[in-house]
């Protein structure tokens, strides 16, 4: 089912996301064994990102098409325009259509290593809008965009930012998934603007990651200018050398969040699982979602 469906059931949409491995034997081990696991949870989606400069290009195709095919999960390919013309992108969004792949997360891109600002290549998209109008003109793809609770890292002015998100779905992105948050605050006030200030109607779906250590999301943090609360980095800090202590508060924080997300009504979680099972298995079985089905079936999860 096209993500924009699973959206407008009434159940909650429970979805992971993976980065493609770096080797073709983490992939299989990936295949072989985080899939099967996650897929007991009835995921309604997987999306696979897309690495710098569209070096991981093959890969995400390949494994959005895997999960299609050999596992029957629905499933989405990141694209970003980073280092890419036109032209290439137009051959990858071929090469998806070719494989049957359905859904797509259209996305700008972060500047390259080494580059403090993004440059589009002559040739090529500056904003991730330009993107969304692009991938809408091959007819053929369901599109979501990101949005940023606390404003894009880039941008001055979180409003400012949130008026660009509004234009994205404009464009024709049918869903927004968020980039990580750990006040949900930020979250209500992002989507109260978006709907009661741009009319914006599509699914704005809250992307949870469960960190895995300190020093993991001191750097995600950083990297994608998200907050960490004070009180949360302290008890983080307090453990940062006891990478499973942390990961604990992972989970506790994320369920503490997802339960108060729920009651806001959110369609689904976008799980950023880092390609593991046990946080993602934890939190789910926490808010009472974890419902295995067994192999092979197609599950649908309730909330
Ligand atoms: C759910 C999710 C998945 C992601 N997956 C990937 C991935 O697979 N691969 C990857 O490399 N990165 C990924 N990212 C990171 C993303 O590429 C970066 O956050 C990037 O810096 C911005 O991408 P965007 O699509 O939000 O860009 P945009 O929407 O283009 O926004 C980028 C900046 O440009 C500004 N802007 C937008 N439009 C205009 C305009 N018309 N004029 C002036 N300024 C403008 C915005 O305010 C913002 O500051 C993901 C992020 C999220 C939230």
């Amino acid at each position: 089912m096209p993500i924009p469906e699973l959206y407008a059931r009434p159940e909650l949409t429970i979805s992971f996301e993976f980065f493609p491995p770096k080797t073709d034997e983490a992939e299989a081990s990936l295949f072989r064994e985080v899939v099967p696991a996650l897929q007991q949870f009835g995921p309604g989606f997987i999306s696979v990102t897309y690495g710098a400069g569209g070096g991981t290009r093959d890969r995400t195709l390949r494994m959005v098409h895997r999960l299609q095919c050999d596992f029957g999960i629905e499933s989405m390919a990141h694209l970003t325009c980073v280092g890419s013309t036109r032209t290439m992108l137009a051959s990858v969004l071929d090469q998806a259509a070719a494989l049957g792949i359905r859904n797509i997360l259209a996305l700008r891109g972060d500047p390259p290593r080494g580059q403090a600002t993004f440059q589009a290549v002559e040739g090529g998209f500056s904003h991730a809008i330009d993107l969304i109008r692009f991938v809408k003109s091959w007819g053929c793809f369901h599109i979501g965009a990101a949005g940023y609770p606390e404003g894009h890292a880039e941008c001055p002015d979180k409003y400012l930012d949130w008026d660009r998100t509004a234009a994205k779905v404009e464009a024709g992105a049918e869903f927004l998934i968020t980039q990580l948050f750990y006040d949900v605050n930020d979250f209500l006030e992002f989507t109260d603007y978006l709907r009661h200030r741009r009319g914006v109607t599509v699914p704005i779906v809250p992307g949870i990651l469960p960190f895995l250590s300190a020093e993991q999301i001191h750097r995600f943090t950083s990297l994608c200018g998200a907050r960490l609360p004070p009180e949360l980095r302290r008890r983080i800090d307090a453990h940062a050398h006891d990478d499973e202590a942390v990961r604990r508060i992972g989970v506790e924080v994320c369920t503490e969040m997802c339960r108060r997300l729920l009651d806001e009504g959110v369609p689904g979680f976008h799980i950023y699982c880092l390609n593991r099972v046990p946080s993602a298995a934890e939190i789910l079985h926490n808010l009472g979602l974890m419902k295995p089905m067994g192999l092979g079936t197609n599950p649908s999860m309730t909330a």
